[in-house]
């Protein structure tokens, strides 16, 4: 399978360009990844036809409004497998979920001498706001060790959560160092001490089947735009009883069930956390990617990226002097991939990528504490999706070899 999955470049348009006078191979999925035409059509027809604002209106397209951006949130429900659309809350982002379920629902449960347990490959939207929390309650934010290969050492998880845990919160898939984690085994850990579960999504749902039901998490977060939706619109699943017990983060309209000169109270789930006008192109466009993603299929996604992991990555380990971050075997490696070349800062090897027209991230990938953890500063990152080919595989390795020799003969 040459052409991507499915043969969905064409729905692509983006991908259809050169740059530096090369075809562009883009490879930062992992940061955000394209959008289909069927999602820009969707957000476009939404705006020729139906832009109203929601739930306040009893006109006509006000209710066509209202009735596509809940239909929005029936679809999430149903792709991660809630029990309820009263579970599915939007938020701008994975970064604005988690931050609502520190401050309003870590603030609630976490008291003076209680730990958080997150681990040492997070992102630091699932570090920063835990620290706050921990700050705040003096509570100890502990972190779980990696193995030699870079997955979560379930060793360390067993040691750092105990009965005075509160809250666990991990990433389901790591955006460095390219594993997938035991979410499901993690919770079970966590509830057997009486904490809460909490996964990071951004880099799960847009690559796999993600049910939060059999993971049993207490709360997770996720992105659009890392599955093929617009910025700006993401999802935090709260189990019901759960979210009913956590305070809203942001006031305001929509959110109100009724406002006193002195106080409010607010009205029912999940409108509770969505204070005034929300993103409603932002759903429509994320029901669309689901039912892209969907059509293809999750597992067919995730196959097929397994597939295209099991050809790269023996190719990059066999460049001599790369490093690569997180296990060698594919069969544990997502399609994200850190490295480093010998002797090379990350910025020079994404500049030099960019000038073949491969697009690979350089830096510490939000990822501080992991990059200390790791002893570097920063490595560079290519992150694959459905719609990359082995062609453009084989052509990041050949980039990769190009800029090694442009520099070794720079240097000497
Ligand atoms: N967590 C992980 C694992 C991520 O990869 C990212 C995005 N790089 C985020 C959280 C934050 O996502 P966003 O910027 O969309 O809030």
């Amino acid at each position: 399978m040459d052409k991507g999955l499915n043969e969905s470049r064409k729905d692509f348009p983006i991908l259809d360009q050169q740059v530096n006078g090369e075809p562009l191979v883009y490879l930062d999925n992992a940061a955000t990844t394209q959008k289909p035409n069927q999602v820009l059509t969707a957000i476009l027809n939404y705006y020729q036809a139906d832009n109203a604002n929601v739930h306040r209106g009893v006109h006509t397209l006000a209710e066509r409004a209202t009735d596509r951006y809940e239909a929005a949130r029936d679809k999430v429900a149903a792709f991660i497998n809630a029990a309820s659309r009263k579970s599915i809350v939007y938020t701008r982002s994975t970064t604005e979920a988690l931050n609502w379920v520190a401050a309003s629902f870590g603030n609630l449960v976490v008291n003076e001498g209680d730990e958080i347990v997150i681990s040492q490959l997070e992102h630091h939207s699932n570090i920063v706001p835990w620290q706050q929390v921990a700050q705040k309650r003096h509570a100890t934010l502990k972190y779980i060790d990696l193995t030699k290969d870079g997955e979560l050492d379930m060793a360390s998880a067993k040691r750092q959560i105990t009965d005075k845990t509160k809250i666990v919160s991990i990433a389901h898939a790591a955006n460095v160092m390219g594993v997938v984690n035991p979410i499901k085994e993690l919770a079970a850990i966590a509830h057997q001490h009486g904490a809460y579960m909490i996964a990071d999504g951004a880099q799960a749902v847009p690559h796999m089947k993600v049910d939060v039901q059999d993971l049993d998490v207490d709360f997770y977060a996720f992105s659009g735009h890392k599955m093929l939706a617009p910025t700006g619109i993401g999802v935090l699943y709260g189990k019901q009883d759960l979210l009913e017990m956590m305070p809203p983060a942001q006031f305001g309209g929509e959110m109100i069930d009724f406002v006193h000169h002195q106080d409010a109270s607010w009205t029912q789930l999940p409108w509770k956390f969505e204070a005034g006008t929300p993103n409603i192109s932002g759903a429509i466009g994320l029901a669309s990617a689901i039912d892209y993603l969907n059509q293809l299929g999750m597992a067919n996604v995730q196959a097929y990226e397994r597939e295209i992991v099991a050809y790269t990555l023996p190719k990059l380990l066999s460049i001599d002097g790369l490093t690569l971050y997180g296990p060698s075997d594919p069969n544990k490696h997502t399609g994200v991939m850190a490295f480093n070349l010998a002797g090379l800062h990350p910025h020079d090897v994404a500049t030099g990528l960019d000038m073949e027209g491969v697009a690979v991230r350089a830096g510490h990938h939000c990822a501080q504490p992991l990059m200390d953890y790791l002893n570097v500063t920063a490595t560079a990152r290519a992150s694959f999706y459905f719609y990359n080919t082995f062609a453009e595989a084989d052509k990041l390795v050949e980039a990769i070899t190009a800029v090694k020799e442009f520099f070794a003969d720079g240097i000497s």
